[in-house]
Parts: structure tokens; C-alpha cells; sequence
């Protein structure tokens, strides 16, 4: 398996496979062809089906600074090798093609060119499964924290600490944004972090509380993705708020030390990269389990680290954690990372930590696997129709769409309740 610094990444929101990646494609290709006259890039498959939603061309025109930029949408194309396909393509003065890369932007912001192993690249770790990885921690008496430093970089705690801070500052820009509405999209959606932080703090009843906080925190990353601010990939940008929001929670209730939190990220580290190395982290391959599903078993893994319990409960927290995710859909609204995405953090978090008390008053005996339970996500992902895998045409964006058709404008359904 890659190294953990593969895994996470901090960059634009909202999408690490239709911003983070094409913003890193575009870069590397214009310090490429720096004299060249001009750009084209042509977006296929799930990137042109939701690039406009998910701010694709905005990132590429970040990418491509002053330079003129054409960029083509064919959603028509799908290539075999991945469902994110980009051409891009540096024009001379006649308008004639004098470098082409032809590259997908494979999940968690990670690029791998067209012709290559989907999985090729360095690897630091010697396993690929978390069984081995656990075998080989109990031969030589070693945590997973002690397994991330006996084979990750040298730098790799300077590396997550870079990662803590991100994330616990994605937390606190969405918990003090004052402006009500997420900008550039039509569903005026209103940002939610800070009424629910707010409401959660003064509750006095410890359940209510404690989801709340954890939903507040979730929110406030989340939110921040959907404004393009920078957020940690985890291992998606769609699914970033669900491990910070567990472990700025756990570490403000136990007490725990920056450096436990950062022991914490190898772990769910390890979780997220034995998921993207025999399954998927992409929203466009295999549907939302595959990013919001892996993000609460890296979180459930991380919540029973802190909480005290041993790497079976570890394990077991994870497998839990992703078994009810197993067919989730990926199906944003117009293409935007709002609905469901942003709440999906939410309750994904409060699922995270839940999952780890559950295994611990049930024992860590169990039948499935993390790495079983992985295998059948990617089989589920592979089974589903397009339709429910990040191209806005099916499950929510079906009706979303419909909405719009019939009434030419969408307006949010108001509770009849109101703030009881
Ligand atoms: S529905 Fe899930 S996978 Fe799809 S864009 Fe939203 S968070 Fe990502």
C-alpha cells in the first residue's frame, strides 16, 4: 500500500476527483508546456457529468492561471479504465495539438495516467489487507500507530500534524462563518454548523449533546467543502468531515493529546488505504459507500483506537462501521456536494462513534471482515447502475431534476413543525 500522505491531502473543495485531482492535473501540465498558446481539456465520463456541480472547471481555471483554456464536456465518454477521465491537450499559435496527457483523477485528489495500473505506484507497506497487517502487528507485538512508523517516510508525524491542524481549522472556519447561504449553487442551501453548535453546546441532555456536537463539527467541514475551502481529503473531499468531527470530539471529552489524535489518523489512515487499495474511494466508481462508507469505518477504526480498545475492536468498529453503508448511491443534487453529502458527514460521524461503543459491548467476535466487507462493496459498486454512481441522474437528483422540470424553479420543503 501507498504511503499515508497518498491518502491525505489537503486542498480545494468540494470534490478531491473533480477538484483536487484536476486542479493537480492541470498544474502539472502547465508547468509542463509553460510557452505553449493555449489549453483544451476534455472531460469524460462522471467528470463532465458533474464537473459544473462539482466546480471542475473552476479548478481548472485556478489551475491554468492567465493561460487561455478551453475545456469540453463529454459526458458521452466513458472510458473503461475509469469512470474520471480527463484529456488534456497544449495548443500552439495554429491552434495545433503539441502535447496531450490522457489521465484520471482516481479518488482522494490521487492521478494515475491512462494505460497504467489503476493501483501502481510507490509502495511503503509491505501488506495490502488489513488481516496481514494485523497478523504482522501481533507477530512482533506492535500498535498500528508503531506499524505506520516502522514503514511510512520519516516525516510522517510532522506530516499528520500538518493534517491535524487542517482539519481542526476546517472545524473552526465552518463553525465561525457568518454569511448564510453556500455561494454558487441554486440550491440555496443555508449553512447549518454554527445554529447546531450553538444549540448543542447549552444541551443538557448528554445523548442530544453529543450528537450534536458531532454533527456541528461534521457540518462545519463539510460546509467549508461545499464553499471550496481548503479541507483534508478523508479519504474524499465529499466525506471530509466525518473523521475530523470524531476526533476533535473524542479529543475534547477524553482529553487526548495532539499527539494521540495524530496516532489516531495512522489508524484510520491504515483503514482508508486498505480501502482504497482493494475496493474504492470514488463516489464515481462505487457509489457514496465507497466515500462517505470508508469515511466512517476510518473514523469508527479511529474513535475505538482513543477510546482505549485493541486492534480487533479496532477492526471490528471498521468492518461494522462500513457493513450499513453496503449499497449506499452516490446521487448529489445538480451535481453539487450539498444534498445528501452534507448531512451524510453528519450522521456518518454520529454512526463512527456508535459503531465503536457497539463493539465493545458486544465483543469483537464477528463473521465478516473489514477486508470482506470491502470486497463486497467494490462487488456492490461494480453491480450498480451508472445512474447511482456520481453522475446526477438517478435516486435523489431524479427527483430533484423532476422538481425542476415541473416548476421550472426548486423550493426547499419547509417543515410544517417549525422550531419546536
Ligand atoms: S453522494 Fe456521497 S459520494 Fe456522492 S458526491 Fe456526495 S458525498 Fe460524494
Amino acid at each position: 500500500m501507498y504511503s499515508l500522505k497518498e491518502l491525505y491531502r489537503s486542498g480545494l473543495g468540494p470534490s478531491s476527483s473533480h477538484t483536487i485531482g484536476p486542479f493537480r492535473a492541470g498544474n502539472i501540465f502547465r508547468e509542463k508546456n509553460p510557452s505553449t498558446a493555449s489549453f483544451r481539456v476534455i472531460l469524460q465520463g462522471s467528470l463532465a457529468a458533474t464537473g459544473i456541480g462539482h466546480f471542475t472547471d473552476k479548478a481548472l481555471e485556478m489551475a491554468f492561471a492567465e493561460h487561455p483554456l478551453e475545456i469540453v464536456w463529454r459526458d458521452d465518454i466513458w472510458p473503461e479504465q475509469h469512470p474520471n477521465g480527463m484529456v488534456l491537450e497544449a495548443l500552439d499559435n495554429n491552434a495545433q495539438i503539441i502535447d496531450t496527457w490522457n489521465v484520471f483523477s482516481v479518488g482522494g485528489g490521487a492521478l494515475v495516467d491512462a494505460g497504467k495500473d489503476i493501483n501502481a505506484g510507490e509502495h511503503c507497506f509491505p501488506h495490502n489487507h488489513l488481516s496481514e497487517v494485523m497478523d504482522y502487528c501481533a507477530q512482533h507485538n506492535l500498535t498500528i500507530p508503531e506499524y505506520v512508523e516502522k514503514f511510512d517516510s520519516e516525516d510522517i508525524w510532522e506530516y499528520l500534524e500538518g493534517m491535524r491542524v487542517a482539519m481542526m481549522q476546517s472545524i473552526t472556519n465552518g463553525l465561525e462563518i457568518t454569511e448564510k447561504i453556500i455561494p454558487n449553487t441554486p440550491l440555496k442551501y443555508a449553512y447549518k454548523a454554527p445554529e447546531v453548535y450553538k444549540k448543542a453546546s447549552l444541551e443538557l441532555n448528554a445523548a442530544i449533546r453529543e450528537n450534536g456536537l458531532l454533527s456541528a463539527y461534521a457540518l462545519a467541514v463539510s460546509e467549508q467543502n461545499a464553499s471550496m475551502g481548503i479541507v483534508v481529503t478523508a479519504p474524499t473531499c465529499g466525506s471530509c468531515g466525518v473523521l475530523p468531527a470524531v476526533l476533535r470530539y473524542l479529543q475534547e471529552t477524553y482529553n487526548k493529546t495532539d499527539k494521540e489524535i495524530c496516532k489516531a489518523l495512522a489508524v484510520a489512515g491504515i483503514l482508508g488505504l486498505v480501502a482504497k487499495h482493494n475496493a474504492s474511494i470514488s463516489g464515481a466508481e462505487a457509489g457514496c459507500q465507497a466515500e462517505i462508507g470508508v469515511s466512517c469505518s476510518m473514523a469508527a477504526g479511529a474513535a475505538a483506537y482513543l477510546l482505549g480498545y485493541d486492534i480487533y475492536h479496532i477492526e471490528n468498529a471498521a468492518e461494522v462501521a462500513m457493513e450499513h453503508h453496503l449499497g449506499m448511491t452516490c446521487d448529489p443534487l445538480g451535481g453539487y456536494v450539498l444534498i445528501p453529502c452534507i448531512e451524510r458527514n453528519a450522521t456518518a460521524a454520529v454512526r463512527a462513534l456508535q459503531s465503536a461503543y457497539y463493539v465493545y459491548l458486544t465483543g469483537a467476535e464477528h463473521l465478516i471482515t473489514y477486508d470482506e466487507v470491502l470486497q463486497t462493496m467494490i462487488e456492490t459498486g461494480k453491480d450498480m447502475k451508472d445512474s447511482y454512481r456520481e453522475t446526477s441522474i438517478g435516486g435523489l437528483a431524479k427527483y430533484y431534476n423532476r422538481k425542476l422540470k415541473e416548476n421550472n424553479a426548486f423550493t426547499p420543503i419547509q417543515s410544517s413543525k417549525g422550531n419546536c
